[in-house]
């Protein structure tokens, strides 16, 4: 069995443009591929990228535009020697498809329990990190520790969850911090 560590995409890799839908828009934030290379070479950790892509549902973007952003964060990351081992995204939204349909987005742990079944993960020794509410109450409900970026929005992401009783694992200034977090606790209890 694997172990994980959970990324969101938008705003946590790769700059949050509000619906990134154009490859050439990608920018990926700073210390994220040193990030995600030392999570891989310290403990082998899975890289899995778990996004709400409602702008799909909303037709602002279609799919092939989510496949080609995707395709870019990978681009760019075999720059820096590293890369995603999948990707894995919920294009619906309860406005605009059935509730069916719309289960796997987050804050549901959908795609994240079906990336574990399907890529062999570990949940009890897996992470996830994000900049919203909703991927920390993903993360919660899959049974993963969490790690909440900081960003502008943050007092509201934080608002949000004490409403819902949920806590972060860790609070980060920053991607870099959030992996030092994971290597620490993972280290840790290994
Ligand atoms: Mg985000």
């Amino acid at each position: 069995m694997y172990n994980a560590v959970f990324l969101d995409r938008d705003g946590t890799i790769n700059l949050d443009t509000n619906y990134v839908k154009n490859p050439d828009d990608v920018i990926i934030l700073p210390h994220v591929p040193e990030g995600i290379r030392k999570l891989k070479e310290l403990f082998g950790f899975k890289i899995v990228v778990i996004s709400n892509q409602a702008g799909v549902a909303k037709g602002l973007m279609t799919l092939n535009d989510v496949h080609l952003v995707n395709e870019k964060i990978q681009l760019l990351l075999k720059e820096y020697n590293t890369e995603i081992d999948a990707f894995y995204f919920c294009p619906f939204h309860p406005d605009y498809d059935d509730e069916e349909k719309s289960k796997c987005r987050k804050p549901s742990p959908f795609m994240i329990l079906k990336a574990s079944k399907e890529l062999n993960i570990n949940l009890n020794k897996s992470y996830m990190i994000g900049d919203r509410s909703s991927d920390i109450e993903a993360g919660f409900n899959a049974g993963v520790k969490s790690i909440l970026l900081s960003s502008e929005i943050i007092d509201k992401e934080l608002e949000q969850l004490k409403k819902k009783n949920i806590f972060p694992s860790y609070i980060a200034n920053n991607f870099l911090e959030a992996c030092e977090f994971i290597i620490k606790d993972f280290g840790g209890n290994n």
